[in-house]
């Protein structure tokens, strides 16, 4: 490309001489070089040719004609002509004069024509020569311009600096002054970069190489730019360092850009504090440095109560000021708890909020002695939320669940200390919210069993691995059989038996309970009618209602269905619903309940004087049974309150027309208790523990034989 740009044009040759044999000599040596010639006869004419053509070179056939030469070299566009006079042999005087008057070669009267021939025709070559440098040059400067680049080298031995333009620019050292040092450099070099500056060029002049790094320059004006500098040495020929050659080149803008996406990569935008990533980053140093100092850090997950709600009702614009709000007032907190650990220790990695996203914040408390610290950190959190936020005109006032984690104590690693404090946060929640607690190691052994329960539990009924086992319910007095729970156990072929009180839960929470009821409720009444059948009749079965399923539309058609499927009679069913269940809902929950009275099948309040034992219920809502719950069985030999309250279940179903139940009988001295308050019916380990339908059947053809 530059090739093209520097494409020669055809030189031209202006002779000046009022000969015209001399003109004719000249253009007949001249035109066979290619060039093109014109002709003055006099000074006029020679400057008017020279404006007009331009030419490479002038010949001056009398070389006194000093004015003409001086005349010539003075204008612009042949300052860089090369002027050729003709002068006498001997005539040194002239010859000097004419180099004064900046003539560029001589020749001597008479002209060899030959001799000149060759002579014009090296100094065309060498004019171009020096045009492309020049070219090159300008390029270069240019470039350098452009590219806020100077180049520059330092003769190792005198310790001189020869540089271009450009670098005087970037370091704002005024042009055309003085050459400028190496100290000077260094003087305009920022104070801190100076010795890693001096370091790198040093140790390359020493060792050969090269060097490049990144330093500040301070202007005159105080203003801070950033130079990218880098150097190689360059040897003398013995091989040994004799130079310094190198660039510098203004890299601010890469600089801030840089500065400006780090700042991207390692903040929330919304709130502008530290995102995730940073966090990491920043309680991995903490870490460090606590272990070396032999100190605690805490982290808190901070997550917002109901954040969700706010963002519903008041639209995200509200929900992102909330947010803003939040972190200002957490930041503020934090930096006020950190203030007073660090006047006490400036050593202490410091403290900081980060925004993990949504409405999730994490506290890093950087050096604590205490646990404690954390928790009143915690409270300190929890009272700077409560005072109202104000938003577009709306007050709010924000509760906040936190979860602390202890370092080196819950553990020393960035992801176990991050999982513990969402668990541990997970629990305040669980715990009423606004509230904080501290992670305990059961509590990621609990959500990781769940997680697992849950995928297990998916194929449970598919693998044919749920199964019902049956827990005979006996008459007090004559301890005759009258029905059976069924209680549903479930064997998984690696984690042996799962406990209900474990899955069910579980089952709940992940939409899995439905499929378990149905299975449960299809099994029980499969099995009514097997004893039926078999004669062994009649019998009532009792089925647990989880609230899940109780709430579920269209229970009743499914009770129904399961009954008439296995033609078992109504009369035979009784669903077991706990108290905590109807409570949830209580308009719902009598709409339910009605419709099941209404197929024919009984209900019985389950684990009754647990919840709110309300007396009231048992009026409102038509059950026909109370189970008393198994642990004021348990206490009432030793409990008097127990004993009491389990007397007093048993007169006031009494009175209400109510069956009552003793759950978890275990010993013959509960036996007799329940005799003597004249319980109705119990169920309990001393008569048995819930058994496979085989057994119980077992159970059942044996108390005909005995009839
Ligand atoms: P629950 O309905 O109160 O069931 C009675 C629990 O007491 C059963 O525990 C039973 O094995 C246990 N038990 C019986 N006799 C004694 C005794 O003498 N002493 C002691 N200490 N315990 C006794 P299980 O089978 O572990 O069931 C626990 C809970 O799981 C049940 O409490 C019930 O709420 C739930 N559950 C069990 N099967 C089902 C089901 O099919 N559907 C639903 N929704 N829940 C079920
Ligand atoms: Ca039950
Ligand atoms: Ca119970």
């Amino acid at each position: 490309m530059w090739e093209s740009l520097g494409a020669r044009k055809q030189p031209v040759i202006l002779v000046v001489d009022p000969n015209v044999a001399f003109r004719m000599m000249a253009r007949s040596t001249f035109e066979p070089l290619g060039a093109s010639v014109v002709e003055g006869a006099d000074a006029r004419g020679a400057l008017r040719a020279a404006e007009r053509h331009r030419p490479d070179l002038v010949l001056l056939g009398e070389s006194e004609d000093f004015e003409l030469c001086e005349q010539l070299r003075r204008r612009s566009e042949s300052r860089t002509t090369a002027v050729v006079t003709v002068t006498e042999r001997d005539d040194v005087d002239s010859i000097r004069r004419a180099y004064d008057a900046g003539a560029t070669d001589f020749v001597t009267r008479p002209v060899n024509w030959l001799l000149l021939s060759h002579r014009v025709r090296y100094m065309l070559r060498m004019r171009d020569v020096l045009a492309d440098l020049r070219r090159s040059q300008e390029r270069l400067a240019h470039a350098q311009r452009i590219a806020r680049m100077g180049s520059w080298e330092i003769d190792l031995e005198t310790r001189g600096l020869d540089c271009s333009p450009e670098l005087r620019r970037l370091l704002g050292v005024s042009e055309g002054r003085a050459p400028i040092t190496p100290e000077q450099v260094l003087a305009c070099t920022d104070e801190g970069d100076r010795d890693a500056l001096l370091r790198a060029a040093e140790r390359a002049a020493r060792e050969g190489g090269r060097f490049a790094l990144d330093h500040r320059v301070v202007m005159p004006d105080g203003d801070e730019r950033w130079i990218h500098t880098q150097g190689e040495v360059g040897l003398d020929e013995g091989g040994s360092p004799a130079f310094l050659v190198g660039t510098s080149q203004d890299v601010t803008e890469r600089k801030q850009a840089e500065a400006q996406i780090r700042f991207l990569a390692y903040h929330d935008g919304l709130t502008h504090l530290p995102n995730r990533r940073s966090f990491r980053e920043r309680l991995k140093h903490a870490l460090s440095t606590a272990k070396r100092r032999d100190a605690r850090v805490a982290v808190i997950f901070l997550d917002l109560d109901h954040f969700k709600r706010i963002n519903d009702t008041f639209g995200h614009q509200v929900g992102d000021l909330l947010l803003q709000q939040v972190a200002g007032r957490l930041s503020h907190c934090v930096r006020e708890s950190d203030c007073v650990s660090r006047t006490l220790d400036p050593d202490a990695a410091p403290s900081t909020v980060s925004r993990l996203g949504g409405d999730e914040f994490m506290l890093l408390l950087g050096e604590i002695g205490e646990a404690q610290e954390a928790a009143q950190v915690a409270r300190r959190l929890l009272k700077a939320l409560a005072k109202p936020f104000t938003l577009s005109g709306h007050e709010l006032v924000m509760g906040a669940s936190l979860g602390i984690t202890i370092a080196p104590e819950d553990g020393d690693d960035v992801g176990v200390l991050l999982r513990n404090a969402d668990a541990a946060m997970y629990h305040a929640k669980q715990a009423g919210r606004n509230t904080y607690k501290f992670y305990e190691h059961s509590m990621n052994e609990v959500a990781r069993r769940r997680l697992r329960l849950e995928g297990e539990l998916r194929r449970a009924v598919e693998r044919g691995e749920l199964e019902l086992h049956y827990q005979p319910k006996v008459d007090v007095e004559s301890l005759r059989i009258l029905g059976f729970e069924a209680l549903l156990r479930w064997e998984h072929p690696t984690l042996g038996r799962v406990p209900p009180n474990e899955f069910i839960p579980v089952a709940e929470e992940g939409g899995l309970i439905s499929g378990i009821g149905e299975f449960v409720l299809q099994t029980a009444c499969r099995q009514a009618r097997a004893w039926r059948e078999e004669g062994l009749s009649p019998l009532r079965v009792a089925v647990n209602l989880s609230p899940h399923q109780f709430k579920e539309e269209g229970i009743a058609d499914r009770v129904a269905r399961a009954l008439a499927a296995n033609s078992v009679s109504p009369r035979y069913l009784d669903l077991e619903i706990t108290e905590s269940t109807l409570m949830e809902n209580e308009a719902l929950a009598v709409a339910a309940m009605e419709r099941l009275k209404r197929i024919g099948v009984t209900v019985s309040l389950d684990d009754f004087g647990t919840g709110y034992s309300s007396l009231s219920y048992l009026k409102r809502f038509p059950v026909d049974a109370v189970k008393i719950d198994r642990s004021f069985i348990r206490d009432c030999q030793t409990d008097a309150d127990d004993a009491a309250l389990a007397a007093a279940i048993i007169s006031m179903g009494r009175t209400l027309n109510l069956r009552v139940v003793a759950e978890g009988v275990e010993t013959e001295e509960q036996l007799a208790f329940l005799r003597e308050h004249r319980c109705h019916e119990m169920q309990g380990y001393l008569f048995s523990p819930p058994v496979p339908a085989a057994e119980a059947t077992a159970m059942l053809r044996e108390q005909r034989g005995r009839d």
